[in-house]
């Protein structure tokens, strides 16, 4: 039904259902939307009538006709697509005014301050939206006029100042348009279906949608209702609120509320809101009537709802519920207890969370070391606290240039007086965002609750002058590309860089986690190449290491850095030399390093499987290409400078990906290979002497061929075998390959009879089967994703697994390889293993685990038990 009505449409549909007090009307569909897309932008004739037999009975239900001198219908005209795209596209309100509709309406509740204040702002916004006039000189004039009443609040104009307005406005449009206002309704209306339709396409909202990631939707349904008027006095008003706490997940109702306000005027943020409980005390009957709504929305929907609410003297009317979005704190919370209160089921809390809430629960909050003097010190406003974390940016004040900040590398804080739906772009790539008006409704926290993204609204001290690009407030100055810190938990504003931390887990995170590791069958394990990641890892639910890369180890040294210049001279002493011997020598200066490192991380996965890969880049990688480099690598190791120049010059590849890299290495230069293993097996058998368990996997990189991996897996046993025998400690590993070239997929029956496991490098493989470079695609591949160029690829594929090719190789290698070995292990270490959906796909052709990157982990384990809930519901992928 969304689908057809939009989320608006099927909201309102819905809530007439269960019988909740709703305003008539009636639903375009998208289907509508699409059609006029696509022929040239003409309304089908199916649709004209529909809308006339539709208004027809509108007016019946209603006993009022639209633009009727004596009993005047109003509607309102707004978009509603599938997915919210909140304040992304066009509504216009009070439709059907004119001359003579304005005084009847008047007349009718003897109320002309209430008819000539809705014909203007119908005049404004039909003016701006439909005929695309400047807004700011509309807003221009409604300032003048109020200066002329000398009014401050738009609820202190009187009529005439109204009918003065509105006489301005038709005039400015005869200026501009050369043309009159619109006096026929059907006029009006039809250029509002029009609007809205067009909004759909607008730049802000295809922006919006290429961000969230919103594809295949048919476009917006156009929402036809009768108007009704929060604005007739202090007996009417107008608000949102939400059935949870959308910040913390508090089962707390939870809104804000303009009395005598009319439609979009809390969601702009103009005038600051009101409280829930000021309504409770104020109109103890409607709220009364909310909270009934509330309940039986949250039991229908069984998620937590977003509802506009508007009182026309004293008569509650629902426009709009909507699944609200939410921080992911709160996400987590509300997942939980729904669970705790039967509402849903574990099953559907966990298929609830999205890769996005994980990675947002790792957001940084304020350093709780940093002193209060030093915050109270640097402390320049306070505002609402929107959305949580904290943020730290160099302050700009439009959104273009946030963006163009943003490219150049700069981390900034988006600072406007209010954010607008154009703004999305700019408030997507800031850290952070600052607002001087609105509540936690406006624009801007809606906007930046969705993406978890730090928002202080509401400061209003803030002076914010957009021409200067400064912010004034109390005597200091802010200019733009200084740097402030935003506290989104607190509302606060300081001025500097204050420093931040990440934050302490929510319990509803840990208790969802369990859940998910209760039902998933892979397992997940993490790519880390230091003690320090290792133990990281474990603390995200890693169950061993994947991928343990060893080359970073020649570069540093993790835990001693002041000895990474001995491990660096002494790869690159091995590199130059000519001779097997000099090779070893200069190995067994790196032997004690290594050993070290593998001590650490074994001991950091106590108990728990650890894969290292042997040697993997290609040699010339470690050696200095730049002439002055080179002479002081020379000096250092005693060599002439041109058998250095020499030896670079050798090394060189024109595709080094493709060359003399991987498990060829150990084929050409044994000593290496055995230098590694003598590490790994030491250091394995010194930890399960002091009682640390191990379970060390030996992997040889970028194997092609069974013969290749058994002169590999030879070499490594008769390294291994006399070492732990002469220890007189029984120790256990497994040698085995990556796979990560075609050739090893195809022949994987043959790899298997050597292999003891396999484990897919897809970022080697997903270059090699695709034949695109690692390094170089990144140039063009963009065209390839994006729907609106060649659009070839739904996602990267060196982000998210291309199912259809590598996939299939690594199906049949898991398939041909497990014929061999009934038992073979079977895992993942490319990027891929941190992508949710390449992780279902992994549970789908049954490997054993996936591996990922340490902050990945969660997502990993989570997208792992989706799977099985996903396979369980037979829900198609
Ligand atoms: C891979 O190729 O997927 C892999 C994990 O190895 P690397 O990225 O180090 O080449
Ligand atoms: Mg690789």
């Amino acid at each position: 039904m969304k689908d057809l009505l939009g989320g608006k449409g099927a909201g309102l549909a819905e809530m007439t259902r269960i019988g909740l007090p709703v305003p008539a009307g009636f639903t375009i569909t998208t289907e509508a939307c699409d059609y006029y897309f696509k022929h040239g932008r003409r309304y089908s004739s199916e649709l004209a009538k529909q809308v006339k037999a539709n208004l027809a009975r509108l007016e019946k239900v209603t006993g009022k006709k639209l633009g009727d001198a004596k009993n005047p219908l109003l509607v309102s005209v707004r978009s509603g697509s599938a997915r919210s795209m909140p304040g992304m596209m066009e509504t216009i309100l009070n439709l059907g005014l004119n001359e003579a509709s304005a005084e009847a309406l008047a007349r009718n509740t003897k109320n002309e301050r209430l008819a000539f204040d809705a014909y203007r702002r119908f005049v404004q916004m039909y003016s701006s939206v439909v005929i695309g006039l400047p807004k700011e000189e509309l807003e221009a004039k409604l300032r003048a006029m109020k200066e002329r009443y000398k009014m401050k609040d738009d609820t202190q104009v009187p009529a005439a100042g109204w009918r003065d307005l509105v006489k301005e406005y038709k005039e400015y449009f005869r200026s501009k348009t050369g043309k009159d206002f619109p006096e026929d309704p059907q006029e009006q209306l039809w250029g509002a279906i029009g609007a809205v339709f067009e909004s759909w396409m607008a730049e802000k909202a295809v922006t919006y949608r290429r961000v969230e990631k919103i594809t295949g939707l048919l476009g917006t349904a156009v929402n036809v209702v009768q108007m009704v008027f929060g604005n007739t006095g202090e007996k009417s008003g107008t608000g949102v609120c939400f059935t949870r706490d959308p910040s913390t997940g508090e089962k707390s109702f939870y809104g804000d509320f303009l009395i005598n306000a009319q439609g979009e005027d809390v969601v702009a943020g103009i005038r600051t809101p009101l409280h829930l409980d000021e309504l409770a005390r104020r109109m103890p009957k409607v709220y009364k009537q909310l909270e009934r709504a509330r309940t039986l929305l949250e039991k229908h929907y069984r998620d937590m709802q977003d509802m506009e609410f508007t009182v026309e003297d004293g008569t509650l009317y629902l426009l709009q519920t909507r699944v609200g979005k939410r921080t992911p704190t709160a996400t987590f919370r509300m997942a939980v207890d729904m669970v705790d209160e039967g509402l849903i089921s574990k099953k559907e809390a966990i298929e609830r969370i999205k890769p996005e809430d994980i990675e947002r629960l790792f957001y940084p909050i304020i350093d709780s070391s940093t002193s209060r003097q030093t915050l109270s010190s640097r402390k320049i406003a306070s505002g609402i606290n929107a959305v949580p974390g904290a943020a730290v940016g160099k302050a700009v004040f439009t959104a273009h240039e946030a963006e163009d900040w943003a490219q150049r590398g700069e981390k900034v804080i988006l600072v406007r007086r209010e954010t607008s739906p154009e703004d999305v772009g700019g408030m997507y790539v800031a850290q952070g965002i600052l607002t001087a008006t609105g509540g936690k409704t406006s624009h801007a926290a809606v906007v930046a609750r969705g993406w978890g993204k730090c928002c202080v609204v509401g400061a209003e001290e803030l002076d914010i002058d957009y021409g200067k690009k400064q912010m004034r407030v109390d005597g200091r100055v802010v200019h733009q590309g200084d740097w402030i810190t935003l506290d989104g938990n607190e509302g606060a504003v300081y001025e500097g860089e204050v420093k931040l931390v990440m934050p302490e887990l929510p319990d509803a995170y840990q208790t969802l986690m369990k859940w998910a590791d209760g039902i998933r069958r892979l397992g997940v394990r993490t790519n880390a190449d230091t003690p320090h990641d290792a133990a990281k890892a474990r603390e995200m639910g890693a169950q061993g290491i994947g991928l343990c890369r060893t080359e970073h180890m020649f570069f540093k040294d993790f835990e001693q850095p002041e000895k990474s210049i001995e491990r660096q001279l002494a790869i690159q002493e091995m590199i130059v030399a000519d001779n097997s011997e000099a090779r070893r020598k200069a190995l067994a200066k790196l032997l004690p390093f290594q050993r070290r490192d593998f001590i650490g991380i074994f001991k950091a996965m106590n108990g728990c499987p650890v894969t290292i890969r042997l040697i993997d880049p290609p040699l010339h990688e470690f050696v200095p290409h730049e002439r002055e480099k080179q002479k002081e690598l020379a000096k250092k190791i005693g060599v002439d400078v041109e058998v250095i120049a020499r030896r670079v010059e050798q090394l060189h590849e024109a595709n080094p990906m493709l060359g003399h890299r991987g498990c060829r290495l150990s084929i050409t230069y044994p000593e290496i290979l055995e230098m590694q293993v003598r590490a790994i097996i030491e250091a394995a058998i010194e930890c399960k002497k002091s009682g640390v368990k191990v379970l060390p996997e030996i992997m040889h990189p970028l194997t092609l061929d069974r013969k290749e991996l058994q002169i590999l897996t030879d070499a490594t046993r008769r390294v291994a075998e006399p070492i732990i025998k002469e220890s007189g400690v029984k120790l256990e590993y497994l040698v085995g390959t990556m796979i990560e070239l075609p050739r090893a997929a195809l022949l994987a029956d043959q790899i298997a009879e050597v292999a003891e496991f396999f484990s897919f490098g897809t970022n080697d493989l997903t270059q090699t089967t695709m034949g695109l470079s690692r390094d170089d695609a990144g140039r063009f591949l963009p065209d390839y994703v994006d729907e609106k160029k060649a659009g070839i690829f739904k996602t990267d594929p060196f982000q998210s697994l291309d199912i259809a090719g590598v996939g299939m190789l690594m199906q049949w290698a898991i398939e041909r390889g497990r014929k061999t070995r009934p038992k073979l292990k079977v895992g993942i270490c490319g990027e891929h293993g941190g992508d949710a959906e390449s992780v279902k796909f992994c549970h789908k052709v049954n490997m054993d685990y996936v591996s990922a990157s340490p902050f990945r982990v969660p997502i990993a384990r989570l997208a792992a038990a989706q799977a099985v809930i996903e396979e369980k519901n037979g829900t198609k992928r």
